[in-house]
């Protein structure tokens, strides 16, 4: 099968850099999906979680903010923060969850509301990409 070149970096490291037969990716207007030969395009990323799938298997990456771009057969994600599921904490995420469910509930200014809203998405679709990962048997770093 043909495949594609996905490269994942931060303004601090790089996450990840393989080709693969296939990548979803978490745009700010919904999920799109990349496989070879696609089209140049670009994307503002939202706060969810990558997934890719190399030798049969679905492997796992959060992701929050940044850009995705295709072209000559590369995916490249400029992503503000990105985790492999394995280098989640999911103890700090859940801790995350708590803090921002409670100043969801206490705050009534809009924009501190949509600060603690985007933790609470970002503490969720991590312990979500953790999850994923341990049923699809990839969460190895
Ligand atoms: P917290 O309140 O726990 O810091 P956050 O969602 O506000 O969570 P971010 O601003 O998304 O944190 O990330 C700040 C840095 O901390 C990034 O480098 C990110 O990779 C890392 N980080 C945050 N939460 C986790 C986690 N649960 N596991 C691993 N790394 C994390």
């Amino acid at each position: 099968m043909a495949q594609i070149h996905l490269e994942i970096v931060t303004p601090d490291r790089k996450v990840l850099s393989q080709p693969v037969d296939y990548v979803g990716a978490p745009g700010i207007e919904g999920e799109f999906g990349i496989m070879a030969n696609h089209v140049p395009f670009l994307s503002a990323l939202g706060i969810g979680n990558l997934y890719y799938k190399d030798s049969g298997k679905y492997h796992y990456v959060f992701v929050a903010g940044g850009f995705a771009e295709v072209s000559d057969n590369k995916v490249t994600i400029l992503a503000e923060v990105a985790e492999k599921a394995a280098e989640i904490d999911v103890e700090r995420a859940r801790r995350a969850r708590e803090r921002a469910e409670e100043r969801t509930r206490l705050q009534k200014e809009e924009i501190d509301f949509a600060r603690s809203r985007a933790a609470l998405q970002r503490s969720l679709a991590r312990m979500r990409c953790r999850a994923s990962a341990e049923s699809a048997g990839t969460c190895v770093l």
